[in-house]
């Protein structure tokens, strides 16, 4: 974080503060480890803090510390509402757009406390008064863990402040196997592990969950895999009756892209997930390389991200999605190539 930013922030962390924590919606590992970080560290420092998420998450991260605290918009619009009327400062975590926290976004544009944004997606928006971005970060809670060092109080790391980030950190980075763990990642990591974070509880904790009903949607899903071998690409579906046959909850898609991905030549890979109560079809891309997915998201699904890992969405059915993504592929040819 760069001293202009630092100083605006300890300017406004100088007294007590009533502090709202915001994650994105559908909050995923990282989401929930650096609002649940922060929020542990600004109760050290003497606020008064509240994480609030715009909906629930999925139940392989629902030991994480602090998790019971969570105040979910969509079942407590009031209390929630009420929350973020009453905040000095609303701080809001690993999203950098109003219009990803669902129908939360109008709640945050018409309070009136100054905002601060701890982010690591490309493209941010411009709604705080203090920014602290970064896209080569591998992760909004490492950026946590920068953000407490450079307010000078990096001793104020505890086991439930290390436990969280480090949980944010080892999803975000796949147990750091993207380009975006970096030596200082694994630097954080470290010092993390030496405040109390057992990484071998926190990977079962995640990993090894399991439901059967996810195994056999696992199932489901690679028996669906399609690969286009020409354009280095591979691609998975989900239909609603495949979801209900199997019991799902939310979380169990968590991770299929990736085997999508994993495939020998692959560099492009992408799910499409069938929501009929949202009308949507839910869209995760990954890359390998330069293949910008995020622009991807951006081009066709009103979505975005990072270069390797994006979201969006379609209001076409599964069939129409599916044909159209087929259509606009062969425009990337040349981008689409082995690595
Ligand atoms: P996932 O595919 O796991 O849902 O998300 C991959 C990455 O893309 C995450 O960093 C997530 O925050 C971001 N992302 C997912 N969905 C959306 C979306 O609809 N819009 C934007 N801007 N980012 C998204
Ligand atoms: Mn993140």
């Amino acid at each position: 974080m760069n001293k202009e930013t630092t100083e605006i922030v300890k300017g406004l962390l100088s007294s007590p503060q009533n502090v709202a924590i915001i994650g994105h919606k559908n909050p995923d590992g990282d989401a929930l480890g650096s609002c649940l970080g922060l929020s542990f560290f600004l109760k050290s420092l003497g606020h008064k803090t509240t994480v609030v998420m715009p909906n629930d998450f999925p139940l392989f991260l629902k030991w994480m510390p602090g998790v019971d605290d969570i105040v979910i918009y969509e079942k407590e619009i009031e209390k929630s509402s009420e929350l973020i009327d009453a905040a000095d400062l609303v701080f809001t975590l690993d999203f950098n757009s109003l219009d990803r926290v669902g129908d939360l976004q109008k709640v945050l544009e018409n309070c009136t406390a100054k905002f601060v944004m701890i982010d690591h997606h490309q493209q941010p928006a411009d709604y705080a008064v203090a920014t602290y971005s970064d896209v080569k970060m591998s992760s909004t809670s490492e950026m946590v863990f920068h953000f407490m060092d450079a307010l000078g109080e990096a001793e104020k790391l505890s086991k439930e402040i290390a436990v969280n980030l480090y949980t944010g950190i080892m999803t975000d980075t796949g147990s750091f196997r993207f380009s975006t763990s970096s030596p200082t990642t694994h630097r954080v990591a470290a010092k993390l592990i030496e405040a109390g974070a057992e990484s071998a509880i926190i990977n079962q904790n995640v990993y090894d969950n399991n439901s059967p009903e996810r195994m056999k949607l696992l199932g489901i899903a690679l028996n669906n895999l399609n690969i286009l071998p020409e354009l280095h690409t591979a691609y998975i579906t989900l239909t609603q009756k495949e979801l209900d046959k199997n019991n799902f909850k939310k979380g169990d898609t968590e991770g299929f892209v990736n085997y999508a991905l994993s495939v020998k030549g692959v560099v492009f890979a992408v799910i499409f997930i069938e929501n009929k109560q949202e009308s949507i079809v839910k869209i995760s891309l990954r890359s390998k390389g330069d293949f910008s997915v995020n622009d991807f998201a951006r081009n066709h699904y009103s979505g975005g991200g990072h270069t390797n890992a994006a979201g969006g969405k379609s209001s076409q059915s599964l069939n129409k999605t599916i044909s159209e993504f087929i259509s606009i592929l062969p425009r990337y040819k040349n981008e689409l190539t082995h690595a």
